[in-house]
């Protein structure tokens, strides 16, 4: 997805005269861009006319950066439709709150309330479960087997049929028990879809929830707008939560269910772990939808981590001002990667690092991995790790930095590939130096 985005951009850079056509064509492809994305054919179709109204020809023709000004504007047009315009309902601390959770079975529902409810007790509430889908065999197992590991209180039933009566008496027994964050989870299915909506409706009705979080699979695409409308008309929704996010998704449904409900996205899950939930932030959710990686989270995890100090982390190197991408900062990267502790999140943000580089839930084959490629790096000359000679790595080089390290020379060649293919993705990264390298190069 970024890739055709940046290709269409360095396309219109190298473009002579940019005409309305180069436009079009650079508009077009990131179009299907986004729609790989998931997002709405409607939406996508608004970006783009969106755009086009923004993007002034003449300033393009005349501008220094062509790839940045359209970058720009499709990034403000995204950030725009993920914002309702008002926030959504906070739960406050000495007030009976009570949030229902909906969404479709399979969505994530049963345990992002317990994420949530987690989340919150950690910020001093005191929040309780109810278990309000008597449709699925074994739900109410799932939540009190959830909720017990988490050790939050927790209501339910294994012979009532009547899910608005579960829902009225779990509430009533928490607020008599002075909870002050009642979270209601509700079934995801029903013989007849009607009858779920339906059902819906009567428990909000009963309880009077003061938020209703749509919970929706941050794979589902194109379906979500119709989801997430359906489930708007039935419990009015104030709230998204976008799971899943741990995969492959870029989450462009998100945006789909936002219009549909006129409410923002609060809260990302990002795996099956009761702490894999982060509060959502535009910033990080764009750049992934754009396929840009997120430097700017990685970035913070370090400050977090290993920058107590406030000293500005080192990760993108003296080197990248050059606009080159060298081992040596591959080699400073691996330093400090190391130093953080659990690899899987982290090394999820760096771009090229993904997927393709340590298999999540495989982190202590990662370890390993960058462990070996810092050895055969141990063995590289100033000159071979500063790249300062393209040519330079030929086959006795790397024969003497296999031998030098006690590696095949298969791994060897393998460790610069994938530096190689790094360094590409890095090359194509909206960072400030390679725009300056633009610059003066091409535009
Ligand atoms: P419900 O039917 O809506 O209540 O959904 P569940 O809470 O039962 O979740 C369905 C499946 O998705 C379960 O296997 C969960 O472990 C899984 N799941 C939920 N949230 C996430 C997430 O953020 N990431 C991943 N990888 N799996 C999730
Ligand atoms: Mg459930």
């Amino acid at each position: 997805l970024g890739g055709s985005i940046a290709r269409a951009l360095s396309r219109m850079s190298n473009a002579t005269v940019v005409d309305e056509k180069v436009l079009a064509d650079c508009l077009n492809e990131i179009c299907r861009a986004l729609l790989q994305a998931d997002v709405r054919f409607e939406t996508v179709r608004d970006v783009k006319a969106n755009i086009k109204r923004v993007v002034n020809l003449d300033a393009l023709a005349a501008g220094t950066n062509k790839r940045r000004i359209i970058q720009q504007a499709v990034v403000d047009e995204i950030r725009r439709m993920l914002d309702p315009g008002k926030p959504s309902f906070t739960p406050s601390k000495g007030k009976p709150n009570l949030v229902m959770f909906v969404g479709l079975q399979g969505s994530g529902k049963t345990t992002t309330c317990t994420k949530y409810a987690d989340y919150h007790r950690r910020k001093g509430f005191n929040p309780a479960l109810v278990c309000a889908d008597t449709f699925r065999a074994g739900a109410f197992d799932q939540l009190k087997q959830n909720a017990t590991k988490a050790k939050i209180p927790f209501y339910g039933s294994y012979t009532e049929s009547d899910p608005v009566k579960i829902a009225v008496e779990g509430v009533d027994m928490f607020r008599k028990e002075k909870c002050d964050l009642i979270i209601v989870d509700t079934s995801g299915r029903h013989k007849q879809e009607a009858a779920l909506f339906e059902e819906m409706r009567q428990v909000s009705e009963a309880t009077k929830p003061d938020l209703v979080i749509f919970v929706m699979d941050g794979s589902i695409g194109q379906a979500a707008f119709d989801q997430a409308q359906a489930f708007k008309q039935s419990a009015s929704v104030g709230a998204v939560i976008v799971t899943k996010m741990d995969g492959h998704a870029k989450g462009g449904g998100a945006l789909s269910a936002v219009a549909a409900t006129k409410s923002p996205v609060i809260f990302i899950g990002t795996g099956e772990h009761i702490l894999d939930f982060e509060v959502f932030e535009v910033n990080p959710f764009v750049s992934r939808l754009l396929g840009m990686g997120d430097l700017s989270g990685l970035v913070n995890k370090i400050h977090e981590v290993i920058m107590p100090n406030n000293q500005p982390p080192n990760i993108i190197g003296p080197q990248l001002v050059e606009g080159t991408f060298t081992l040596r900062l591959l080699y400073e990267m691996f330093q400090t990667l190391q130093s953080m502790g659990p690899l899987g999140q982290v090394v999820s943000m760096i771009p090229g690092f993904s997927a393709q580089f340590i298999e999540k839930g495989n982190e202590k084959e990662g370890q390993a991995k960058i462990k070996r490629y810092m050895t055969m790096m141990d063995s590289m000359t100033d000159a071979e790790l500063d790249g300062t000679n393209p040519k330079l790595m030929n086959q006795s080089r790397i024969n003497r930095i296999a031998r030098g390290s006690g590696r095949l020379v298969e791994e060897v060649v393998h460790m610069l590939e994938e530096y190689k293919r790094i360094a590409k993705m890095w090359k194509k990264l909206p960072l400030p130096t390679n725009n300056r390298r633009l610059n003066t190069n091409r535009d």
